[in-house]
């Protein structure tokens, strides 16, 4: 259904009200999701094992990463430089020999853990994004169409693929880090703990400094991400057929890309201010590691002098494993920041998670029942759209109708009456403010939504079709149909033909949105699409509208086919298809004004007739 007229559709969420969303969204989402962490580790639950063995993995190579400095030690100490005599070269290759294979084992754990950490990132994101699409799917129309779709769909890409990256690259790096962090810092404490006290005493600052900088980098993300999805909004309304329609009809593309422009200006400073922040403090933290050398050497003299063992070996192994150190810690101190960094991110798509769905079945919800199936009651149904400004007057106001099983309906008005809103209601697309709208006798707020759902089909103005054959876009509606089964819906959508005109018949892929499709065959494949789901209660709103007559005289014969057999209720614009219907209810101002039959109503003199004089 993408009948949303009135400045619905493609565009539509450009009006103010779908930023004032947007921003409300992005203000809300930077901070305070209170248990952020937990449910950021929650997510990593479902692979406990791969992580164990990879937490095993770091322990046992920290464990032995603590070698190579202690057999440099020795290599000085007993090999190059024994206490008596010139080296002794067997000591001295058996050392080198198990340096190497030290080496390449620990080169062979590091890609096991590479492969166990890219796993389980890449998992834990997928397994994400495919809960948020999902539970997009089950939040209410009225979400889709406050929200731009590029706002949607950058949580999705953006946010998501954000945290991606910087996750399958933190785990590996955290890990493999930790264990040169780990093992340099024994191999420290084991050569010489005065040494290593003094190597660390400035650590904490560090560690204080990189939380400042964190919580800067964390609201520039923030920013960035919220610029990027109005950079994906804009890509989308502008690149889409409709929008570059639009554009060129009004020679507007220099003023698209000046919006363009615009967002993107934003963007690349926040990308800098991003990339800078933290490079003085990282600029520091360089500083100070480069310097820790000179003052050991210094404290190492004060050391030897105070009478503590310190050899040559202790403080050539001791510089060369802090020099080691230093890298890895400056990784380590990058990827929290990451992690703050991406905190936001997590923070934007739990959000969205956390959106409740206005519309869902209640606990007690049961199926439609048959006793009555095809009748459509509404009961002073008074409906107000959520978002509509609270000064406005509801939508309807107080509606009440009764179309019996197998009756054809007709809704007239004038433009903006509440006519497609009484479609809307009928699926529950849209929950009454107040009354009842009823269907097979039963409240639909009482109704299993995938049962209802499935007793009601929509044919509206602007036809949607998946990029995709004409044969998968029929079989949307019926998964398992055979191919004679299409025929028949076709034929009776009076369509068979021109699609078996087709080189590639039913295979023929349709564009994006069918663009290669006219209106009316387009249409009429949507009606064969109907047919094959078989509804109780067929809704047509405004269906021949946008047609020519020639077309529309087509189409029309063909929703006659489809009506055959089921309720229908059809909201008309030209009267000329509604002559026939068996009840013809007139809407104006959200309320029901007349009923009757076309002749009923003609002789009323009423509403209708002025309309159908004016169009005859
Ligand atoms: P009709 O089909 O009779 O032309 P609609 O049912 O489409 O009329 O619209 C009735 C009124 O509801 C209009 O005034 C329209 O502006 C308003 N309206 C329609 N959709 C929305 C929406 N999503 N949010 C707020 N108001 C809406």
């Amino acid at each position: 259904m993408s009948g949303m007229r009135g400045g619905g559709g493609g565009r539509g969420g450009r009006v103010s009200g779908g930023d004032v969303e947007a921003q409300r969204a992005a203000n809300a989402a930077a901070p305070k999701i209170p248990d952020l962490f937990r449910r950021i580790t929650g997510l990593f639950a479902p692979h406990r094992t791969a992580l164990i063995v990879t937490i095993t993995l770091v322990l046992v190579s920290a464990g032995l990463g603590v070698l190579p400095p202690l057999l440099t030690k020795q290599l000085f100490d007993v090999g190059l430089f024994p206490p008596t005599g010139g080296p002794n070269v067997p000591v001295l290759l058996e050392l080198v020999g198990a340096m190497v294979a030290l080496l390449v084992l620990s080169a062979a754990m590091g890609v096991w853990q590479t492969w166990l950490t890219a796993n389980v990132g890449n998992k834990v994101m997928g397994a994400l994004r495919i809960r948020l699409f999902g539970h997009l799917q089950a939040m209410e129309l009225a979400f889709f169409t406050r929200t731009k779709t590029g706002v949607i769909q950058s949580r999705l890409q953006n946010d998501v693929g954000g945290v991606a990256g910087v996750l399958s690259n933190t785990i590996s790096s955290v890990i493999g880090n930790t264990v040169t962090v780990i093992a340099a810092f024994v191999s420290m404490l084991v050569l010489s703990w005065q040494l290593t006290v003094v190597a660390v005493i400035l650590l904490p600052v560090l560690v204080i400094a990189q939380r400042r900088v964190g919580q800067v980098r964390a609201r520039i993300a923030t920013k960035t991400q919220e610029s990027l999805s109005d950079m994906t909004a804009i890509t989308q309304e502008a690149l889409s057929v409709s929008g570059i329609l639009l554009a060129k009809s009004f020679n507007q593309q220099q003023a698209e890309t000046g919006r363009y422009e615009k967002e993107n200006l934003n963007q690349i400073d926040l990308q800098v201010r991003q990339q800078m922040s933290g490079q003085w403090f990282f600029a520091m933290v360089n500083i100070f590691l480069s310097i820790i050398p000179a003052v050991i050497y210094i404290v190492a003299a004060y050391l030897i002098t105070g009478g503590v063992d310190v050899t040559a070996g202790t403080i050539v192994a001791f510089t060369t494993v802090q020099a080691r150190l230093m890298f890895p810690l400056l990784g380590l101190l990058r990827v929290a920041l990451d992690l703050q960094t991406s905190s936001a991110l997590f923070a934007r798509i739990f959000e969205y998670l956390d959106l409740v769905p206005a519309i869902t079945d209640r606990p007690d919800a049961h199926p439609v029942r048959p006793d009555e199936l095809g009748a459509v009651e509404f009961d002073d149904v008074v409906f107000r759209y959520p978002d509509a400004p609270a000064d406005t007057p509801a939508t309807l106001k107080g509606v009440s109708f009764r179309i019996e099983p197998g009756q054809s309906a007709a809704f007239v008005g004038p433009s903006g009456a509440g006519k497609t809103t009484i479609g809307y209601l009928v699926p529950r697309l849209h929950d009454v403010t107040s009354g009842r709208v009823l269907f097979a006798g039963d409240d639909v707020r009482e109704l299993e939504s995938d049962s209802l759902v499935r007793n009601i089909g929509i044919v509206s103005q602007e036809t949607y079709l998946f990029h995709a054959t004409i044969a998968e876009n029929l079989r949307y509606a019926k998964p398992g149909a055979t191919d004679d089964e299409l025929e028949a819906a076709a034929r009776a959508a009076n369509i068979h033909e021109t699609i078996a005109s087709f080189p590639d018949g039913y295979d023929t892929v349709v564009g994006e949105r069918g663009y290669r499709l006219s209106g009316g065959e387009k249409q009429r494949i949507a009606i064969a699409r109907v047919l094959l789901k078989d509804p109780a209660v067929l809704i047509l709103d405004e269906a021949t509208s946008a047609l020519d007559t020639l077309s529309e005289r087509v189409v029309q014969q063909a929703l006659d086919a489809a009506s055959r057999g089921r309720t229908t209720i059809a909201v008309a614009h030209r009267l000329s298809t509604v002559v026939d219907a068996d009840v013809i209810f007139v809407i104006a101002g959200g309320r029901l004004v007349e009923q009757g039959t076309h002749d009923d109503l003609i002789a009323a003199g009423g509403m209708y007739s002025d309309l159908y004089a004016q169009q005859a």
